[in-house]
């Protein structure tokens, strides 16, 4: 949802307050499209500091669905965003990309909840998801997620030190 910034940028100290709701569905990335499966309005506070400059204050709640990276099940991952940000309007959208300031949340004299709600999710994307710490993930052969119980394969040989350890106990018996 864009919020239109010439009411707060026509008058000093001006602060305004707006609850805006999100209008993605899911978190799209190169990494694939994660679904949300809650997601709160924003809560947004935009303050004049003067001189042209903003500050932009967001929270934001949400749940992603994300596939554990060992069982694939998904895992509901909750985001709690406090974003904090200035900006600064004097600057072109051309001087922003020069000094790699990524505000491509601010297009002419608007701002973008959804990509400034975005950026964050994407600084705070977690680096491995998992179901549980000790997830035994999917059998490399058969794909039976090992969680709910074990397939039966014969899986000793795809690891060569339990080939060693099964060789041993063979020929003490
Ligand atoms: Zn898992
Ligand atoms: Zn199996």
């Amino acid at each position: 949802m864009l919020i239109h910034l010439n009411d707060v940028l026509s008058c000093e100290e001006k602060t305004i307050s707006r609850t805006v709701d999100l209008e993605m569905r899911s978190f799209d990335s190169s990494l694939g499209s994660f679904p949300f499966i809650r997601k709160e309005a924003v809560e947004l506070t935009i303050t004049n500091l003067g001189e042209e400059k903003l500050k932009l204050e967001a929270k934001a709640e949400l749940t992603a669905a994300i596939p554990c990276d060992r069982c694939l099940e998904e895992v509901e991952t909750p985001f709690r965003l406090a974003i904090s940000r200035e900006v600064d309007m004097k600057q072109t959208a051309e001087g922003r990309i020069e000094d790699l300031d990524e505000t491509d949340f601010i297009i002419g004299y608007n701002l973008d909840v959804d990509k400034l709600v975005y950026s964050e999710i994407l600084v705070n994307w977690p680096m491995k998801t998992l179901c549980r710490e000790d997830c035994k993930g999917i059998c490399k052969r058969c794909g039976t997620n090992l969680n709910h119980g074990s397939c039966g394969c014969d899986t000793a040989e795809l690891d060569p030190r339990m080939a060693v350890i099964a060789e041993i106990f063979k020929n003490s018996n």
